[in-house]
């Protein structure tokens, strides 16, 4: 019998695991899966918490919908009665300390129209005029490796990529815009300047792709995110789950591998798949000739604060769903979403539910990340006042430090991962690395790259 030890049970791990007991069903295979994980509940950056009537996600909120991988993972799992869907509606960049509506139109923050330009509050008429160059200038010199912040301000003007578009881009993509390269970025925005003309009206003239795009929704359960973790766990029955145990090394031995648990115990296995974040496969694996490939791997860092009241949602000061911050304000957060607003089923009554979010980028990061909880919600608290002005006690409050857990995918990010996998693709084969810290962020990349290491490890071990 071969046997498969995966270790971290977030949702990749738990996707590899629920692949890898659906082929052995399908194939009749002889084998046997064991899952690790070292928290004493599975889901990892996945889990929700329910107090008094509010539903909060200490860590991802929302699936994208319009995937395959969920649709077909939902499907199987027989959630489709519990989905739920966000609410769309306005959203604000929080500037000069008054809420500024995102104009309809627009594409990350980019006009898709001369209406939707000369529709914003947030740039000024002198800002408005220096935008229509894009509509006279021609590209002689930028190309997809040309930095995505130059290219627009280029064209579009400072005061229009400072105030409408940095705010919403920085939100997608951590990092300085003038360090991203329009390749890893926006390639589709040079392509539409090189055969238009125009940024602007390249985007008009491809708008229907655009707008299938916003109405894209999002997906949670009606009792949370954690719903999907729950189902994964008890169709993984005839599996074994150890939870409330690191793994603390893998080692090679004949062939196979010994497998060290915390507890003293060891596992000989096959396979093992490492969907634990990297450091901690850097700190499982122990060899030094993968060293310098995994300390190229960064992260940053970011602090959700739920704040819940007593008092009704529609006391808030507009329409919409929350805001995100730009940097000329004296707010402390970068965004903040409107969560009963959102996602009407996190509030029962209603009542408000906010969620502010603090990112390394933000210049008050520095300060904030040794802060204690109490303090952590002193400056929410404050931000709500300044930004919302609406004061008062909240019944409940929900503080998730994300330290160093964000992973951060910078220009030699990709580069870092193949020579990664090519080393112990020879030192260790059937040893392989999954999840977040490497094939992307996002819930639906990671059950991809669940469904994908499930299939490549049968076609490995057993084929
Ligand atoms: C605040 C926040 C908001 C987010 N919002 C969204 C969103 O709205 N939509 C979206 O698609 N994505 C979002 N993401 C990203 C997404 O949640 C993650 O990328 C994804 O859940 C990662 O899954 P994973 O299984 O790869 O890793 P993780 O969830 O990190 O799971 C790794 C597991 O390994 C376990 N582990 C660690 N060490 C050991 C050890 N030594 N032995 C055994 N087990 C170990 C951990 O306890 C954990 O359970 C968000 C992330 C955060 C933090």
């Amino acid at each position: 019998m071969k046997k498969v030890v995966v270790i971290g049970g977030g949702i990749t791990g738990l996707s590899t695991m629920h692949y890898l007991q659906k082929l052995k069903k399908e194939k009749s295979l002889d084998l046997e899966l064991v899952l690790v994980e070292a928290n004493e509940f599975l889901g990892g950056k996945i889990h929700t918490k329910h107090q008094d009537n509010f539903i909060m996600e200490v860590g991802a909120d929302s699936i994208v919908a319009r995937n395959e991988a969920i649709t077909q993972l939902i499907e199987e799992l027989q959630l489709e009665d519990e989905k739920v869907y966000n609410s769309t509606g306005i959203s604000y960049i929080y500037t000069n300390n008054e809420l500024h509506a995102i104009p309809a139109d627009t594409v990350f923050g980019i006009p898709t129209s001369i209406e939707s330009l000369n529709s914003s509050t947030l740039v000024s008429d002198a800002g408005k005029k220096e935008a229509l160059k894009d509509l006279e200038l021609p590209n002689e010199t930028f190309t997809k490796e040309s930095s995505v912040g130059s290219f627009l301000e280029y064209f579009l003007g400072k005061e229009l990529v400072e105030k409408q578009i940095v705010p919403v881009l920085s939100g997608v993509y951590s990092g300085d815009l003038n360090k991203l390269t329009i390749a890893t970025t926006l390639p589709y925005l040079i392509d539409y300047k090189n055969k238009y003309g125009s940024i602007i009206k390249g985007l008009e003239e491809n708008k229907a792709k655009f707008q299938a795009a916003a109405n894209k929704k999002f997906i949670s359960f009606e009792n949370g995110l954690s719903t999907l973790i729950d189902r994964l766990e008890e169709v993984l029955s005839e599996s074994t789950i150890i939870k409330g145990v690191a793994t603390k090394k893998v080692e090679k031995k004949d062939g196979r591998y010994i497998v060290l648990l915390a507890n003293g115990e060891t596992i000989e296995a096959d396979s093992v798949v490492l969907a634990a974040p990297h450091h901690v496969a850097q700190e499982i694996l122990q060899d030094e000739q993968l060293d310098t490939d995994f300390d190229r791997l960064k992260n940053s860092s970011l602090i959700s604060i739920y704040l819940g009241f007593d008092i009704a949602d529609t006391q808030l000061p507009a329409e919409g769903t929350g805001f995100i911050v730009s940097e000329n304000s004296d707010v402390k957060c970068n965004a903040c979403t409107w969560t009963s607003r959102k996602w009407t089923h996190t509030s029962k009554g209603n009542q408000l539910l906010v969620r502010m979010f603090y990112k390394t980028a933000s210049p008050a990061f520095e300060s904030m990340k040794d802060m204690t909880e109490d303090e952590l919600v002193e400056v929410a608290l404050q931000d709500i006042e300044m930004s919302l002005n609406l004061t008062g006690k909240p019944k409940v409050i929900e503080v998730t430090k994300w330290n160093d857990q964000m992973p951060n995918y910078h220009l030699a990010h990709g580069d870092a991962i193949q020579s990664l996998t090519a080393k112990m693709a020879n030192s260790m084969p059937n040893v392989v690395l999954a999840g977040c810290s490497y094939y992307g962020v996002g819930i639906v990349a990671c059950i991809q790259n669940g469904k994908e290491t499930a299939e490549n490890i049968i076609n490995s071990i057993i084929e």
